[in-house]
């Protein structure tokens, strides 16, 4: 308690002595200018000139504010007093001296005030300008806070999207991996028993005796084996035909954004431009919506493998459709990247044809076939003067998208 009655009190006179420091300054100011005025008086003849008490009052006025230029301008008014009036060297008080005088303490006032109010300005100004910068500085931190939070999700997006066209691959080759899987399985067994009796029948026939009707049973069973192969095939069309029984309208715009969207991730990595051009009033395609998404996903990820190669100039993929004969549609879709090198475009439809060293090469057969069965075709080209061109035609359904 002691302790803070004491530091009180030390507060008090630190706050004291703050408040008369400008008083003692204005004090001192005036006295400069008086000992000044009094120098002036030893070389001058007559009265001398009383500037340094302006000087003083402005002075105080400007460091000490209000309070202190008036306190030096009603210091200085006695002292012009006493130079105007009570100094003269002839004694004699002249109404001239007097106004003089009046003139000199109005002026004296009127100075103190006016430096006071200077003063108070620049310092509310200093102080705005002191707000702002503290303000733009704020600003200038959210707005690097935000910058980075949307470069962050920037990150965070281009991450998921790569994610979720690596699952879509691995899901497109876990399906395929399965169905070579069944389908070899369900062949394997016919093919199996063809060769036995097939073997059967030519050992029947080698025998030193040859067993003619022997030999025309195991012939018999081989074509049965061999039926029932064929019939496993012609299930597995049936269930391709089977699958696209639930055709829709597409609008090709919206299929062409799904695709784009999913390979967003890859064309930014890999810094390809795409240029994506579709008639706004094409109709609608009718057919199997998935089925056409996978073959742009197809042709636009080989485009992609190819450029990711090329080096030397900008990567662009241009998409293009336009109407063709007979309410067909036909969607051009190129690259400029290092296009068919050794082989005729043709050949790269047949299944299993690839020059890639993990390539299964049965992405456009299956795009082809998928194509096909929508009526339509799907043909390559080379690209002049760089890349790989597709020509896709497909029939339009006449409804308006
Ligand atoms: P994969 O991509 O597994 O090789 P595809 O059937 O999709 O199988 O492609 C077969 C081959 O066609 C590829 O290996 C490649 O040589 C060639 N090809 C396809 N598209 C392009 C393209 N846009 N640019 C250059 N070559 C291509």
């Amino acid at each position: 308690m002691p302790l803070r009655l004491l530091n009180s009190s030390a507060g008090l006179r630190n706050d004291n002595q703050t408040l008369a420091a400008p008083y003692a300054l204005a004090l001192l100011l005036v006295a400069a200018a008086l000992a000044s005025t009094l120098l002036l008086q030893t070389v001058y003849v007559g009265r001398p000139p009383l500037f340094p008490f302006f000087a003083a009052i402005a002075a105080a006025a400007w460091f000490g504010g209000k309070g202190p230029g008036y306190f030096a301008s009603a210091v200085s008014v006695p002292l012009g007093l006493y130079f105007y009036v009570v100094a003269r060297p002839d004694h004699d008080l002249h109404f001239r001296d007097f106004l003089l005088f009046v003139f000199f303490a109005t002026c004296a006032f009127l100075g103190g005030a006016l430096n006071s109010r200077h003063r108070k300005t620049e310092d509310g100004l200093r102080s705005a300008h002191r707000d702002l910068q503290a303000k733009a500085t704020e600003l200038q931190h959210a707005n690097d806070a935000l910058l980075a939070e949307m470069a962050e999700r920037r990150r965070t997006e281009a991450t998921l999207e790569a994610m979720r066209s690596k699952l879509g691959r691995v899901m497109r080759l876990t399906t395929m991996a399965e169905m070579a899987a069944s389908i070899a399985h369900e062949i394997n067994q016919p093919l199996t028993a063809i060769v036995t009796n097939g073997e059967t029948c030519v050992r029947w026939l080698n025998a030193a005796e040859p067993n003619i009707a022997e030999a025309q049973d195991a012939a018999k069973r081989a074509v049965r084996d061999a039926e029932r192969a064929s019939q496993v095939v012609s299930r597995i069309r049936a269930m391709v035909r089977n699958a696209l029984a639930d055709r829709e309208q597409v609008s090709l715009q919206a299929c062409l954004d799904d695709v784009l969207a999913l390979l967003l991730a890859d064309l930014t990595a890999h810094q390809i431009e795409i240029r994506c051009e579709v008639p706004p009033a094409l109709p609608t395609l009718f057919g199997d919506r998935i089925q056409l998404q996978q073959v742009f996903f197809n042709l636009l990820t080989n485009a992609i493998e190819s450029l990711s190669e090329t080096t030397g100039r900008q990567r662009d993929i241009t998409i293009s459709a336009e109407r063709g004969r007979e309410n067909t549609v036909v969607i051009l879709l190129r690259d400029n990247g290092a296009g068919f090198q050794d082989c005729e475009p043709e050949q790269l439809f047949d299944s299993f044809v690839t020059t890639k060293p993990s390539g299964m090469g049965m992405g456009l057969s299956i795009s082809r076939t998928i194509v096909e069965t929508h009526g339509g075709t799907l043909t390559a080209s080379r690209a002049i003067p760089h890349g790989a061109a597709f020509a896709i035609t497909l029939p339009l359904s006449g409804e308006e998208p």
